[in-house]
């Protein structure tokens, strides 16, 4: 447990974020809206720190959740070899070396220049958890940006019933207008970033990539197109195994950040049999 990695400005920035929208949530919108003391009040009010406190959850999964390392004792598997040269270029290459740890990469792994390091299955550095995302806490990560994301559109939703409901002529003669446009445009402005984010994970699941091998493919397409061949993404194996391969097969966990026993090294990946190049 790297209790330490609390220990960043960033995340600092987190707690404070999520303390003020949870704050506006409960005594602002739903105060103003229905009174927080009333029976549609107390029910929003269970509801929406139920969603908050999940996010906490997994967000200190994925702060405390090592992503993936690189065993010592790994070497490349050389009866592979035959397979991975028949893969389209170097993103799928069992044979590479970081020059930096002076260790062999298997396949999907990264070395992160933040953790300095590499890491197995690695999606990107993410400042506001102070850790990397890779094969061991995303699926933590994409919960805690599904959760997140449900807590700020539903605290959205309250603030501009809130709003609507308010009788601005009388109101407005007594309170300042600027407080809940200072209250609205953070909660707002976070239920647009994490719905994109959550947006682009969705996408990135489904199509069974990391954000690092996004980019990889964009350029492997743009090789492929200009020498009239077509590129597929190696792992993508159907949306429904490409889903399952994060989230797990029991659909009942789906939701459990840590609930990650379908993991198994990291290292090697299963790939797609139709994924080889075709003119
Ligand atoms: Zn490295
Ligand atoms: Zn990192």
């Amino acid at each position: 447990m790297e209790w330490k990695r609390f220990l960043s400005i960033p995340i600092f920035a987190v707690f404070l974020l999520m303390g003020f929208v949870y704050y506006v949530t409960l005594f602002v919108s739903i105060e103003d809206w229905v009174g927080l003391r009333s029976s549609d009040g107390s029910f929003h009010a269970l509801v929406f720190s139920f969603l908050a406190f999940y996010s906490v959850f997994a967000f200190f999964v994925c702060v405390l959740t090592d992503p993936g390392r690189v065993p010592s004792s790994y070497v490349p598997d050389v009866e592979d070899r035959e397979l991975s040269d028949q893969e389209f270029r170097r993103n799928v290459t069992h044979q590479r070396k970081c020059e930096i740890c002076s260790t062999f990469k298997p396949q999907r792994c990264h070395h992160c220049r933040t953790c300095r390091r590499c890491v197995l299955r690695m999606d990107h550095h993410c400042q506001w958890i102070n850790n990397c995302v890779g094969y061991w806490n995303y699926k933590a990560f994409f919960i805690l940006v599904f959760f997140a994301t449900v807590a700020s559109i539903y605290s959205t939703v309250i603030f501009i019933a809130s709003v609507l409901q308010k009788d601005w002529e009388v109101w407005g003669q007594s309170h300042s207008k600027g407080l809940y446009v200072a209250c609205g445009v953070p909660v707002l402005g976070l239920s647009m970033t994490l719905g994109s984010l959550l947006c682009w994970h969705i996408y990135l699941m489904a199509n069974n990539m990391t954000t690092i091998e996004y980019y990889e493919g964009v350029r492997a397409q743009w090789l492929a197109r200009k020498s009239g061949q077509s590129y597929r993404h190696p792992f993508n194996l159907g949306v429904y195994r490409n889903v399952t391969s994060v989230l797990g097969p029991n659909v009942l966990k789906w939701l459990l950040p840590t609930a990650v026993s379908h993991l198994k090294d990291g290292i090697s990946f299963r790939v797609a049999h139709d994924m080889k190049q075709t003119t």
